[in-house]
């Protein structure tokens, strides 16, 4: 503590200088510090609210990267991580068991699509998607299907950071200059609905895209492990979203032809399309289901991929080799597995789903003048995730030149006004925290018009 003392006396403008000589922050461009980038030192969280060192505050209208569910400083999860730590922080989990992970694990495939009945625990959103595709491959290995190498990943899909995730993703900004290190997957075509022709429903164009899929799966057959999507809404991709009948017909594609289906749900699971998991709105079943975010309400890092018995047992045998050796430090960390369980009681204790109806009601009502602006190409919502597309002119959706920074201009007025936006190029979203109140959205509202406004004049 008394190492943090000092911070106290700290003003903002020596905390800023005092950081960028020794941090170096994520997804940052550094030099853009001080002068392009604002840098808000924190102190602490409540609510949906952040509070700077200065004393201002910030309304997290994007939930800390997708992460925090019910509000900063959640008692119930507080409390809970504190009464674990005081028992048993941390223990190797192999070899080894403890009340909290197996809570989790019997919680988490109750809740979980039906099918699923193992869980595996990882540290991160990346690790969970890493461990997905290496127990996909070495269970197709281990039934004796050494052909099956490569995956099919979907265009502007995202899938994390580190090299097999990365691999996955279709984002150029973070791919690009990895290419050369990177796993080469088939990509098919987003069935994102903003590219849907003239005239076509969201559905069909799920459907046209399906198509494509078949045809790649026939092209591929045999060699393919899996396919890899984030069901519903490609949120790093620009919070696109896409109607649930792909996921169905992906669903039997993949069954026809013995490839695994991994559900990425790990911003959208926990809620945020409307129901516990996206995967639900197609009655689908994955054969993985990789979670983090939301996972810990926000709290903790810590993930969790759930599979099959099918691919279980493929690993079941006296040889060590066929067995997942993958392992993490941290694996099954109990302060992560009792946040993660606090998490679940308060969607029970909370009927947080019902009352999300409510607020993502009145979030399409907030967002439902934005529609018309001149610069709005599409206002789309699935649940608790609103996304408003700015462009250079709605008729032909010509985007704003790159470089304009677009976003980043209604980034910093909107940080100015106190509230955390932070679009996505020139998409500008809502993901708040579920405990988000009437005055909070209306002032959200109000700043990302003036946000928008800022954002599109010449
Ligand atoms: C954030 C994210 C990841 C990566 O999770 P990290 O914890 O940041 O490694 C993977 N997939 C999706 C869909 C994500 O949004």
């Amino acid at each position: 503590m008394d190492k943090l003392a000092p911070f106290d006396r700290l003003d903002a403008a020596a905390w800023r200088d005092r950081d960028l000589a020794s941090v170096w922050h994520p997804c940052t461009q550094m030099k853009e510090h001080p002068g392009t980038l604002p840098l808000v030192p924190i102190r602490r969280g409540r609510g949906a609210w952040l509070e700077g060192v200065d004393g201002k505050r910030y309304l997290d209208a994007v939930s800390s990267w997708w992460t925090n569910l019910f509000g900063h400083g959640e008692p119930r999860i507080a409390e809970a991580i504190g009464a674990q730590a005081r028992e048993l922080e941390h223990v190797i989990y192999a070899g080894f068991s403890h009340a909290p992970g197996l809570a989790l694990a019997e919680a988490l495939l109750a809740l979980a699509p039906p099918g699923l009945s193992r869980v595996f625990y990882a540290d991160n959103g990346s690790a969970a998607i890493e461990v997905a595709l290496k127990m996909s491959f070495h269970s197709h290995l281990n039934r004796g299907d050494a052909q099956r190498t490569r995956f099919i990943a979907l265009g502007n899909g995202y899938h994390g950071e580190t090299i097999g995730a990365l691999s996955m993703g279709d984002i150029p900004l973070y791919r690009r200059v990895y290419a050369p290190l990177l796993l080469e997957p088939i990509f098919a075509s987003s069935p994102d609905a903003y590219d849907a022709a003239p005239g076509e429903t969201a559905e069909a164009c799920a459907l046209r895209r399906a198509d494509e899929l078949a045809a790649i799966l026939e092209a591929h057959a045999g060699t393919v492990c899996a396919l890899v999507l984030e069901p519903l809404v490609q949120c790093a991709g620009g919070m696109r979203m896409f109607h649930p009948a792909y996921l169905r017909r992906a669903r039997e594609l993949c069954d026809a032809h013995g490839v695994h289906l991994i559900a990425d749900e790990i911003a959208v699971g926990f809620g945020r399309t409307g129901t516990m998991f996206a995967c639900e709105q197609a009655a689908v079943s994955p054969d993985f289901l990789c979670l983090s975010k939301g996972l810990t309400g926000g709290f903790l890092p810590m993930s969790a991929v759930l599979t099959t018995a099918h691919v279980y047992e493929a690993f079941l045998d006296d040889s060590r080799e066929r067995a997942f050796l993958h392992s993490h430090s941290y694996t099954g960390n109990p302060l992560g597995c009792a946040a993660a369980l606090a998490t679940l009681s308060i969607f029970e204790s909370d009927d947080t789903l019902a009352r999300n109806r409510i607020t993502a009601a009145r979030m399409a009502e907030l967002a439902a003048p934005l529609a018309t602006h001149p610069n709005v190409a599409q206002v789309r919502q699935t649940g608790m995730i609103l996304a408003i597309e700015l462009v250079a002119d709605r008729r032909t959706r010509q985007p704003f030149p790159a470089s304009d920074r677009r976003g980043l201009r209604a980034y910093r007025h909107a940080l100015e006004r106190g509230v955390v936006l932070r679009p996505l190029g020139d998409i500008l979203y809502w993901m708040p925290p579920y405990c988000v109140g009437e005055e909070e959205l209306a002032l959200l509202a109000d700043v990302t018009t003036t946000a928008m406004q800022e954002a599109c004049r010449p």
